[in-house]
């Protein structure tokens, strides 16, 4: 038989073991708690989308819609595309569902997989999952300032290291289109001074200049003329207002006239948070106000802000945090005879809201409770074959049970000390 290759996950895909299943399942319902506290509701859009979606929405001048999306015909010869990012879809959805009927602002949160074509490297992978949170219907700059302070109470909460916030304001479309004017005669006049890559972006993005690396480049955009100096006096107000907010409530963040991010639809704030604790890719999370973008797609306008920070990122950022052990019962079975009755107890121990599973692989006794042991079993129950008993695998202590109730309640005694204990 002719040997195969081993088969493996996709490049730039992972598959999620029970180990690092639980640190995200625990960040979910973090994220659940934080962001539902402030009035933001689950909601979802599809995995793919028409490619107009992303097209159209994302903007066709950036990195995303021209070399990061898995875009292909389907069976009936449309174009989809696995989304790339979030909010492109909820703003047609938003459109579809003529959410702007509702009371506003409509307050929505959202967790998935995400799709981009990138080179993988740590926390870059080409399906990743990201958490989203936006607010549509209104420009009122406390949802700016609750959103980032949200994000914020997230990344705290999740224990993600060497956190810092950037800050900038983008104006509106049309003092940007304006001062993307000035900065392409900028950039021209010093084309020499330039990367080839930024050069050949002077007409299509000139603001994607302030995100080179490239070190003559890097000394231009010092120098360069900067869009918050030209913001519109609203504009200039509402970043003001926002930033009053931060102050208040002690966030502290950097003014960055050079923060542009990466999408087209952003006015007004922007964003980004990032973790020293990460390598290159230090983003973590990031978002702003698009105020423009709802109408863009078809619908009213609608002024909305948002965020969207990557979980692995997240993950990377946050280290180890300590395994919170001794919540589970263990039901041993020294005999096999013993498994029906065993099977009772497990599920009576669950039906009383313990965690609770029994020995399923013909272990022997030494075995079973080495095998709880690693588990972390605060307690264990043996089902012999005429009798019950509980072991407090804290103290060693091991007493009889007269029934299955017994037997549950002195589990449930046996572990109080390690659910008392938790945070
Ligand atoms: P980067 O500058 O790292 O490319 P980005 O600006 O493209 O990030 P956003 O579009 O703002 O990122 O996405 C929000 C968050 O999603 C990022 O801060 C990051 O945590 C995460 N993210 C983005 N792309 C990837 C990816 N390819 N793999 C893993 N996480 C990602
Ligand atoms: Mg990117």
């Amino acid at each position: 038989m002719a040997r195969q290759e081993k088969l493996r996950a996709p490049r730039g895909t992972f598959d999620v073991l029970p180990d690092e299943g639980r640190r995200r399942e625990r960040l979910l319902a973090t994220t659940a708690e934080v962001l539902g506290a402030a009035g933001y509701e689950p909601f979802d859009t599809p995995v793919f989308e028409d490619t107009e979606v992303f097209a159209r929405g994302v903007g066709e001048t950036t990195d995303i819609v021209q070399k990061e999306m898995f875009s292909f015909e389907d069976a009936g010869g449309r174009s989809v595309t696995l989304r790339p990012e979030a909010t492109a879809a909820i703003c047609r959805a938003y459109v579809e569902h003529g959410m702007h009927k509702l009371p506003q602002p409509v307050k929505l949160r959202s967790w998935g997989p995400f799709f981009r074509y990138e080179a993988p490297q740590s926390g870059r992978y080409r399906q990743f999952t990201q958490i989203d949170a936006e607010a549509l219907g209104s420009d009122d700059a406390t949802l700016d300032a609750e959103l980032i302070l949200l994000l914020s109470e997230l990344l705290e909460r999740l224990g993600v290291r060497a956190v810092r916030l950037r800050l900038s304001s983008l104006g509106t479309a049309a003092t940007r289109r304006e001062y993307s004017d000035e900065l392409r005669q900028y950039l021209r006049d010093r084309a020499d001074e330039l990367s080839e890559d930024v050069r050949a972006r002077i007409d299509r993005n000139p603001l994607r200049a302030f995100d080179s690396d490239h070190q003559a480049t890097v000394r231009v955009m010092e120098e360069a003329p900067r869009l918050l100096d030209r913001l519109a006096p609203e504009d200039a107000e509402h970043l003001e207002a926002v930033r009053a907010l931060l102050d208040d409530a002690g966030q502290a963040y950097e003014l960055d006239p050079k923060l542009v991010r990466g999408l087209d639809y952003y006015t007004r704030t922007v964003f980004e948070f990032t973790s020293d604790a990460l390598g290159a890719q230090s983003g973590v999370g990031g978002g702003g106000r698009y105020d423009a973008l709802v109408e863009q797609l078809g619908g009213p306008p609608t002024p909305a802000v948002g965020w969207a920070a990557g979980v692995e990122r997240m993950l990377l950022a946050a280290g180890d945090e300590a395994a919170a052990p001794g919540s589970a019962v263990f039901v041993a079975v020294p005999k096999p005879e013993g498994a029906r009755e065993a099977f009772r107890v497990a599920r009576a121990l669950r039906a009383a809201g313990l965690q609770a599973q029994m020995e399923q692989s013909g272990r022997s006794v030494k075995g079973q409770l080495k095998h709880a042991d690693r588990l972390g079993a605060g307690a264990v129950v043996i089902v012999g074959e005429d009798e019950l008993e509980v072991k407090d695998m804290h103290s060693g202590h091991q007493r009889p049970a007269a029934d299955v109730e017994e037997a549950v309640r002195l589990a449930g005694e046996a572990l109080a000390p390690a659910v008392e204990a938790r945070p």
